[in-house]
């Protein structure tokens, strides 16, 4: 009797082998396979999916960096060659060099942008976390934008309460200063800027107004893509890298904050980050910054 058992289930499990063993695993969703089976290979089905999505998207970043990197040295290869040559006029020379300062200061921005993007590719958890008040980071950020603001007479307001979050400063910093520079140049000569930061039920909320050109509904998922700009020509005309916006969605992700968008092409964009309840609040205060 015993052996009759143990001849079923062998001949059971090999079954369930042979059944695995046929099956084309790049193809699971097709598979004829037992019901039991099927939340198994789903899962499989969805982590190789998510492998290939994330593979896409490391194979396009690197083709977009190459091709990023490759125009503005282009371009100071370009004016350096003129002066070196002896072809650009004296006069010319002052233009040239401030030229070529403009594109290095942009080839600099953009390799910043492109480590600290890798450094958070690295990671989904926060490292040297801290207990940070979210308004005195947002007084900061708007100090060191005022003087781009004031050059085109862009007015900003800013209403807070002490927020305190748990997280790490200097990505926390990188978030405000990207949403708030964005503020500053998407938005129209004389226009305003409204900032908010605040501590409610739900947790910490942050928030960027600006009275800037706005963004079409069918661009607001894809600005937080690497590189995606709305218009190219104007994001470089004011010094973007296409980044920024990747750079806040990770920082985001990595604080388990939300970030959501309103906008109106002409009226201009309202961004928030609502952080959770969790990792708000009054923690180790000895640590603030
Ligand atoms: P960039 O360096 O080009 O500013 P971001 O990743 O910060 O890159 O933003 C992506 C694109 O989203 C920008 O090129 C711009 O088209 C659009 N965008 C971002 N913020 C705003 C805003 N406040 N108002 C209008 N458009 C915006």
């Amino acid at each position: 009797m015993r052996g009759i058992i143990n001849y079923i289930k062998k001949q059971l499990t090999q079954n369930i082998i042979d059944q695995i063993n046929s099956i084309d695993i790049n193809n699971i969703r097709e598979a004829e396979i037992y019901d039991e089976l099927k939340p198994f290979f789903e899962r499989i089905a969805n982590e190789n999916e998510e492998r290939a999505r994330a593979e896409k998207i490391r194979r396009e970043f690197t083709a977009n960096v190459s091709h990023e990197l490759k125009t503005p040295v282009t371009t100071i290869s370009g004016y350096a060659q003129m002066i070196n040559n002896g072809m650009a006029k004296p006069e010319d020379i002052k233009e040239f060099s401030k030229k070529i300062e403009k594109e290095s200061d942009r080839l600099l921005h953009l390799i910043d942008d492109i480590i600290n993007l890798s450094n958070l590719d690295e990671t989904d958890s926060i490292e040297d976390a801290q207990t940070l008040d979210l308004s005195h980071i947002t007084e900061e950020a708007i100090r060191v934008i005022e003087k781009s603001a004031k050059e085109r007479n862009i007015q900003i307001f800013y209403s807070h309460t002490p927020a305190f979050i748990r997280g790490n400063a200097t990505l926390i910093g990188e978030l405000v200063y990207n949403l708030l520079d964005n503020a500053v140049k998407y938005n129209k000569e004389n226009g305003s800027i409204t900032v908010f930061v605040g501590e409610h039920s739900d947790g910490v909320e942050f928030s960027v107004e600006d009275t800037g050109i706005g963004i079409p509904e069918e661009d607001t998922e894809r600005i937080f893509e690497r590189f995606y700009r709305v218009d190219k020509s104007h994001s470089k005309k004011v010094g973007g890298t296409g980044l920024g916006l990747s750079i806040v969605k990770h920082v985001c992700a990595c604080h388990n904050a939300k970030i959501s968008v309103k906008s109106e092409v002409g009226k201009g964009t309202i961004m928030y980050v609502a952080f959770p309840k969790d990792t708000t609040g009054l923690y180790d205060l000895s640590h603030t910054v």
